[in-house]
């Protein structure tokens, strides 16, 4: 039960079940203020239409053999292409990739893009495995997907514990079993640029989501924070997402880093850290590979950063993070969730309780995807995109959706997130019904 003062719900821990009860709340909502939905187009849209579980072995660098179980779902193609990351992490299963790939379908909707949804992952500990067997496995699991993935079908894109290099990888497979193919290097973005990559796929979701942020502050949205000048930040999760947002709102908005943290622990300074320094420290540090040590600063547990001082909080790290009982001692005045499905229902109840505004996942940290569709719409066209170009797009969608979603929140008097959630089903809901149901 509640941990949060005058918030009396169930706190759900398990992703999948979460999102599910966040559809079950935006359907009831829809029904009872927008117009009744059909009870088939709600079972319709809350299960995925294909999930793909496949096992396969992989030659360890000592001789042995070791299986792994990969998984690709496919949420919705009212929209094809779907598309959706893949994630290799040791807490990969079906349930886990199921709720993303519902995810990526609403997201697609808030942004705007003809895709459906989908994710995919395998479950392995990347951190402990050698490049040589990480390359043989990402071919293996690519090889056992091909029959449900390609340019027109479902195109896959980088995720925790994945990047440029295991997209090269899964472009190169693609294309070996394609030839003839004449866009084949659309199966896939988040490639390296030699490979047909888009110029600021790398920073994107990080810069979508200060992108939001932005237009939030300037929107007045946020109670207390009129600049982002100077406004201090901590940062949960310091992998692609969580560095690209520190360097971001460092370098290019003067926010003051203050607190940063991985897996292994967090460090904070009043002052303001220079994430590129911290960086340097996380590369350096081979055995550890982390934050902590930085500069002799005392280490902190992930709980102490998360509800350290500050204005802007930002979970970059992965799901189930902010939870209820945190929510009470987070001292933030915004929450920009980049990492997916990161705070419980109780939690963000509280949250809202105490006036701290939410910019909810499938909002904040959309902008992802829309550089993946930007780099898909390039390898189609066979064009390379300056980066302005890419980033002014990225702007302009990401405004818009921040737009949309903040007037849903005020028409129908509800928080960011829910009004996300409302935007996005209804959105799906239209499609279907323009586009009917076959045969
Ligand atoms: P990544 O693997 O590059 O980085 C993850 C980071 O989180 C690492 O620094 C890891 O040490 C840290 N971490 C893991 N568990 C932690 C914990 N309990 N506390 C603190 N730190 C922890 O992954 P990424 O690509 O940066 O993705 C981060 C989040 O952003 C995920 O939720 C992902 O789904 C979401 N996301 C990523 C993209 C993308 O383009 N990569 C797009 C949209 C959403």
């Amino acid at each position: 039960m509640s941990s949060g003062e005058g918030c009396e719900i169930k706190e759900e821990l398990d992703y999948l079940k979460r999102t599910k009860l966040e559809f079950e709340k935006a359907v009831q909502f829809i029904n009872a203020v927008v117009g009744p939905i059909e009870k088939g187009v709600v079972k319709f849209l809350e299960q995925p239409f294909r999930q793909l579980i496949v096992r396969f072995p992989v030659h360890m660098d000592d001789g042995s053999i070791e299986m792994f179980t990969g998984y690709r779902v496919q949420h919705s193609r009212l929209y094809e292409p779907t598309k959706g990351g893949i994630r290799f992490s040791p807490d990969v299963d079906l349930d886990l990739i199921t709720a993303l790939a519902f995810d990526m379908t609403l997201k697609c909707r808030v942004v705007d893009l003809p895709y459906g949804g989908s994710k995919g992952g395998v479950c392995c500990d990347p951190k402990k495995m050698s490049r040589g067997e990480l390359s043989r496995l990402t071919r293996r699991y690519t090889y056992e997907i091909l029959p449900v993935i390609g340019p027109d079908s479902d195109v896959p894109a980088p995720d925790v514990g994945t990047g440029e290099r295991e997209m090269g990888i899964i472009c190169d497979t693609y294309k070996m079993f394609n030839p003839q193919s004449s866009y084949s290097s659309a199966v896939v973005t988040g490639k390296p640029l030699s490979l047909g990559g888009c110029r600021g796929r790398k920073e994107a979701t990080a810069r979508g989501g200060a992108y939001v942020l932005e237009e939030a502050v300037k929107q007045r949205h946020i109670e207390g924070l009129t600049s982002l000048k100077d406004a201090a930040v901590v940062v949960q999760g310091f992998g692609n997402v969580g560095y690209n947002i520190a360097n971001i709102l460092h370098e290019d908005y003067g926010c003051r880093i203050v607190g940063i943290c991985d897996s292994k622990g967090g460090i904070y300074r009043e002052e303001g850290l220079n994430p590129k320094d911290v960086l340097t420290h996380k590369e350096n540090t081979s055995s550890k590979q982390s934050v902590v040590g930085y500069d002799g600063l005392q280490r902190l547990t992930v709980e102490q950063l998360l509800t350290s001082p500050c204005d802007i909080l930002v979970p970059a790290a992965k799901e189930t993070q902010i939870v209820g009982a945190l929510a009470n001692d987070i001292k933030a005045r915004v929450i920009l969730e980049l990492a997916n499905g990161t705070t419980t229902n109780l939690a963000h109840e509280i949250l809202i309780h105490k006036n701290i505004y939410v910019l909810p996942d499938i909002l904040a940290n959309a902008g992802g995807v829309t550089v993946s569709y930007s780099e898909w719409l390039q390898n189609k066209a066979g064009e390379s995109w300056e980066l302005s170009q890419v980033e002014g797009k990225l702007q302009k969608k990401m405004v818009t959706a921040y737009t949309n979603i903040a007037k849903t929140a005020k028409n129908y008097d509800l928080d960011m997130r829910k009004a996300a959630f409302v935007f996005a089903i209804s959105n799906v809901i239209e499609v279907l019904f323009e586009r009917g149901i076959f045969p």
